[in-house]
């Protein structure tokens, strides 16, 4: 039924990059055949998943949404593949995203932009735009994001789909084309809460492969959202994040918010006003600390190891292919992006720029503990406005930028957010999204609240 739906409607939204009906078909009648005799490896066994195309998948391109990665079909599955395979889950295909996952909207993909399901002509959020339009078209019951700065959060406030960016280390980052190594995570994309508290059961937990996986037991995140779907908050403080709200927010985002934070107090939460006075800072600490590590780790994107390879006529040197594939190859935003990078890295630039950065995510991670010292969760609008419109601000970096204003703490300080389906937007009967965050290692909270609000 999804493949019949993706052949319908994806020539419209472009949510996928490639899609594997073979492989999809054959993994659904291996978990049919399992259910017929009794042997079913769990809730999820036989319910089809998109994977952002930035996972590795074995026998299945990964693009990244590159031009650079064209061709490539790595020999491995991240762990978050072998544990969907190992759980029965069939793989619809590789979705659409910002080349390298850079950018908010989907525009930056090599291969066209995925359009939002609500609103043809408007952007599905990004970089993770073909996960959640995949979601939001009924395409895939459900996807696999990843949330550097908010690529799992703002297209699923922008999609009305529900998006978790778990703690940092809660899910495996091997297989994972890195973006940027501290920040980046993995996550589920669905259409409800419970449903993205079953997916984290099943991709969450240690992986020895990657040394900054936490070892440890999780708690069982399809109880929490259980225990939240009863909808009684009594006990739990909730705070309202000052710095992420009011002015240059979009009327119809703060209407829908406002409402839900009244939903929170008649449920039996104690709401309080919290102040996160280094906020207004992640921003600019992000746009240098990101293209830092993404500069380091685009390195090795050289001609000579994976995908593209662009020749130059005559007898060119080994610099010279490597300088005409990555001409070819990459696009405006990845080299905006390497050039930020390797400036704010230079020797003579490093304390003001890098160093600096690196002084407000401490800062930033010291308002979470004063703020989580005092309350349960924190929330907040998932993005400033409602979808915009395809071009809106392709030609404005800044603007595009500003899109990440909510969701950026969160990546810099490591903790959980959820991003759930807030309503539709009065001016415009788009969706918004709202924001949970919670300490790490507490993404039971944002499944409970989540589940409360839903
Ligand atoms: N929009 C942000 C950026 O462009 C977020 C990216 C992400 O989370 N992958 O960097």
């Amino acid at each position: 039924a999804h493949l019949a739906r993706i052949a319908a409607v994806d020539t419209d939204v472009h949510a996928f990059l490639h899609v594997d009906a073979d492989g999809a078909l054959a993994d659904a009648a291996a978990s049919d055949a399992r259910r017929a005799s009794g042997e079913t490896r769990g809730v999820l066994d036989g319910v089809p998943i998109a994977v952002k195309d930035v996972l590795a998948t074995r026998g299945l391109p990964t693009t990244c949404g590159s031009k650079i990665l064209e061709g490539w079909v790595p020999p491995y599955d991240a762990t978050v593949v072998t544990r969907l395979r190992e759980a029965g889950l069939p793989i619809l295909g590789k979705t659409n995203m910002d080349e390298f996952a850079m950018g908010s909207s989907t525009e930056h993909s090599a291969y066209g932009p995925t359009r939002n399901p609500w609103d043809l002509d408007r952007i599905p959020g990004g970089s993770g735009g073909g996960s959640a339009a995949a979601v939001a078209a009924f395409e895939a019951p459900l996807a696999i994001g990843t949330d550097t700065g908010g690529s799992i959060r703002q297209p699923g406030a922008v999609t009305g789909t529900v998006g978790v960016k778990p703690t940092y280390g809660g899910v495996s980052r091997y297989g994972l084309v890195a973006l940027a190594n501290s920040l980046d995570q993995a996550g589920p994309v669905t259409r409800t809460v419970l449903d993205a508290a079953m997916l984290h059961d099943v991709i969450g937990g240690h992986d020895p492969r990657d040394s900054t996986s936490i070892a440890q037991e999780w708690p069982s995140f399809t109880e929490a959202a259980r225990t939240g779907a009863t909808g009684d908050m009594s006990g739990v403080k909730v705070g309202v994040i000052t710095e992420l709200a009011g002015e240059g927010w979009q009327a119809g985002v703060m209407g829908r918010f406002d409402e839900s934070v009244q939903l929170l107090v008649d449920a039996g939460a104690e709401v309080v006003e919290v102040s996160c006075p280094s906020f207004v800072h992640a921003l600019a600490a992000y746009y240098l600390i990101l293209p830092a590590e993404a500069s380091s780790n685009l390195a090795k994107f050289d001609a000579m190891r994976y995908g593209l390879r662009v020749t130059p006529d005559g007898d060119p040197s080994a610099e010279e292919v490597m300088r005409a594939t990555r001409d070819a190859g990459f696009g405006d935003e990845v080299k905006r992006r390497i050039i930020l990078g390797t400036y704010a890295l230079s020797s003579g630039y490093y304390d003001a720029y890098y160093g600096q950065a690196q002084k407000i995510r401490t800062l930033i991670s010291r308002d979470f503990d004063a703020a989580f010292g005092r309350v349960d969760v924190l929330v907040s609008p998932t993005a400033p406005t409602t979808a915009f419109r395809l071009g809106e601000k392709l030609d404005d970096p800044m603007a595009m930028y500003l899109n990440d204003l909510a969701t950026i703490p969160a990546n810099l300080a490591g903790v959980p957010g959820i991003s759930v389906p807030n309503g539709l937007a009065e001016e415009d009967g788009l969706p918004v999204g709202l924001q949970v965050l919670a300490p790490a290692l507490a993404d039971d909270r944002v499944y409970r609240v989540g589940a409360a609000l839903e």
